[in-house]
């Protein structure tokens, strides 16, 4: 870049070469943590209310870096989306997810999550192979159908491609479809005319407050008037978790009753679940 001409403009260049080089060594080191399995799925408990026992789970991803210690998806969904690694490592968060609710079942029996929920990006239910995948994960684990909940949001659902293909194969074999983020940019009303689902997840953004509860309700009515159940997500208080109970809200997730924690976690929380 020295030839460049005056200090300015190469200064500029520079810093242009060092961010597509840093962005380069960034998507090679994704690569290759998808290449050597450098990932974990922690699990959040989805609980009953008013009892906060579990009647399932959320499994979300994080990264073991091998310098950087344990990664949030924050620190990489995106650039995985970007590159397309999300295919490979959604396949794997799949599998995982499905082997371990299958796992759970035979060790937990009655005490096992009903149902273990996976989050699917756009350009996971685009592949035409998805449904395959799906059914071959559930016949590889011995898990029902029903055990696997996929969270969806507007975008993977408008996706395009096989997408709307897939959600009805999955459909159809009694994998529940969930909409994440309900209420939000991410999700519209116009999406659940499109694309039927069984679960809707209220997003954290509406969980109630004092003097601040109308959407919570109205979208709990809605709900019930689809026949679809209604998740709220981000519960971080008792005051909440009582407020969504006197609503009529029988589902429940967040901080206030269990963080996202790892698999072995699980299956000793039972008894510690609070407002049991
Ligand atoms: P999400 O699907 O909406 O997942 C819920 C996020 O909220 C999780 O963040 C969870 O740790 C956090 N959370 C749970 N309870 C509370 C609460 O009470 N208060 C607050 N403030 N936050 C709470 P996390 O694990 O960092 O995941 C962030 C997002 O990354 C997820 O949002 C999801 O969109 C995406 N993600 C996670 N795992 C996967 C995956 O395997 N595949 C794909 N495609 N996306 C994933
Ligand atoms: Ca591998
Ligand atoms: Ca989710
Ligand atoms: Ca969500």
């Amino acid at each position: 870049a020295k030839a460049r001409g005056e200090g300015g403009h190469q200064r500029y260049v520079t810093g242009m070469e060092s961010r597509a080089a840093e962005r380069s060594r960034r998507h090679a080191e994704l690569r290759r943590a998808v290449a050597e399995d450098q990932f974990v799925l922690h699990y959040q408990p989805v609980v009953t209310l008013p009892e906060g026992s579990m009647a399932g789970a959320e499994a979300l991803v994080r990264w073991q870096h091998p310098d950087r210690g344990l990664l949030g998806p924050g620190e990489f969904i995106e650039a995985a989306e970007e590159t397309g690694l999300i295919v490979p490592l959604g396949r794997w968060v799949l599998r995982e997810a499905v082997r371990q609710a299958a796992a759970w079942r035979t060790e937990l029996g009655e005490a096992a999550p009903r149902t273990v929920s996976v989050n699917a990006s756009p350009r996971q239910l685009q592949d035409p192979d998805f449904a395959a995948e799906v059914a071959g994960a559930l016949a590889e684990a011995g898990l029902p159908a029903a055990g696997l909940t996929v969270e969806i949001t507007e975008s993977t659902a408008v996706g395009g491609g096989a997408t709307q293909t897939n959600l009805a194969a999955v459909r159809e074999m009694g994998v529940r479809v969930a909409l994440d983020d309900f209420g939000t940019g991410a999700s519209t009303l116009s999406l659940l005319v499109d694309c039927p689902v069984d679960q809707i997840k209220l997003d954290r953004s509406f969980v109630p407050e004092p003097g601040r509860d109308a959407i919570a309700r109205a979208v709990l009515q809605l709900a019930q008037a689809m026949d679809v159940e209604a998740v709220a997500e981000g519960v971080e208080t008792p005051e909440q978790a009582a407020r969504l109970t006197e609503m009529g809200y029988r589902r429940a997730q967040g901080y206030h009753f269990a963080r996202p924690m790892p698999a072995d976690r699980l299956s000793v929380l039972e008894p510690m679940i609070p407002g049991r």
